[in-house]
């Protein structure tokens, strides 16, 4: 059976049709899951119980159960989702003054190998479909009964090495019938798979794009990820400089600082020459510890000696807060989990 958050409101609206039903029922069964958050069909009251029935017998609606919750001192959750086939992944909520933010993750496992994050480091078992991108944020939106305003795809996986269901997710989530949270309130993040950024450019969707760059030499990037070996640092940012003119949106470079490794004042003179004249901010990142890491977190005196050379020279940058690492929770620190 397919799942029915799989569909965005035109798919769904086109299986309607094939089902012999009017387009209009797909916008109230969409209202119904993305809404009011619904968890079975026999709750779509102004449905009639015959075309209940026939969903029920064509589609699931692919609840994920609880399999952990845990909550960090600073109020970030952490949950461990089973996602019903065996394999459990992690999402995590953040409580911002702004409202709530959501980080998914968009596979079971990650592919990319950097060296410096716990996702890697067990084996890739398979992309998320959309659907079940879309229902980490339902099933934490019920549980805490809440209402999110920000996504991030910046859980487990490379979300633009499962790129259609990405963009999918993205488009039901962006859904002014559904969820309805605006493009510029979600944020998808990659490594740098650089086809994958120029067929994002030409999609139309506002969404925040983040580059995970951590490195200014493409010697020192390739150790930390092996994507550099496929695409360089000058091939990336040619992708971002097309993505930013094609866009108009400012591109956020994500820098994880590991002492003695990426955070010298060599490193953020590079850097600033990297990005001059772009449209862009840095967020930086304390790396976080992860179990058989080589890389620890720099000096708070580095970081922010680090940030105010990329501000005084004309760099945006920010460091981010570290949020949920008690709990395993924050960046780079999330992992598939087996359950078999
Ligand atoms: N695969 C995507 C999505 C992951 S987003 C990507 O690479 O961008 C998670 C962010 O946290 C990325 O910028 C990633 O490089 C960063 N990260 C990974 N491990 C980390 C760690 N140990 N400490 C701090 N940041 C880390």
């Amino acid at each position: 059976m397919k799942n029915i958050k799989n569909y965005n409101l035109e798919e769904l609206k086109h299986e309607l049709v094939q089902m012999g039903e009017k387009p209009f029922r797909a916008e109230q069964i969409f209202r119904w899951i993305y809404v009011e958050n619904v968890t079975s069909f026999d709750e779509m009251t102004n449905l009639s119980l015959d075309l209940r029935e026939k969903l029920k017998i064509n589609f699931t609606m692919s609840i994920f159960n609880i399999l952990k919750k845990q909550v960090a001192s600073d109020g970030t959750i952490k949950y461990l989702f089973d996602v019903l086939d065996g394999n459990a992944i992690e999402t995590v909520l953040m409580k911002y003054h702004h409202g709530y933010s959501i980080c998914v993750s968009s596979q079971i496992g990650c592919k990319m190998g950097c060296k410096f994050c716990a996702s890697t480091g067990v084996a890739f078992a398979r992309s998320l479909t959309s659907g079940e991108i879309v229902e980490q944020l339902l099933a934490v939106e019920r549980d805490e009964k809440i209402k999110i305003s920000n996504v991030v795809f910046m859980g487990i996986g490379e979300p633009l090495d499962n790129y259609d269901n990405v963009v999918n997710a993205i488009r039901i989530i962006n859904n002014q019938k559904g969820i309805n949270i605006g493009a510029r309130h979600i944020s998808v993040s990659t490594s740098g798979l650089v086809p994958n950024i120029y067929k994002l450019a030409e999609e139309n969707i506002q969404c925040t794009l983040s580059i995970s760059l951590h490195a200014t030499t493409n010697e020192q990037r390739s150790k930390m990820m092996p994507v550099n070996n496929l695409y360089n640092i000058e091939e990336l940012l040619k992708a971002c400089k097309d993505y930013i003119e094609r866009t108009n949106r400012r591109i956020s470079f994500e820098y994880a600082l590991a002492k003695e490794n990426n955070d010298n004042l060599e490193d953020a003179k590079r850097l600033v020459k990297l990005l001059k004249g772009m449209n862009c901010h840095v967020n930086l990142i304390p790396i976080n510890k992860i179990e058989n890491g080589t890389f620890t977190k720099s000096t708070n005196e580095n970081i922010m000696k680090f940030r105010d050379y990329l501000n005084d020279h004309g760099i945006v940058a920010t460091i981010r807060r570290e949020l949920g690492s008690d709990i395993d929770a924050a960046c780079g620190q999330l992992r598939r989990k087996n359950l078999l």
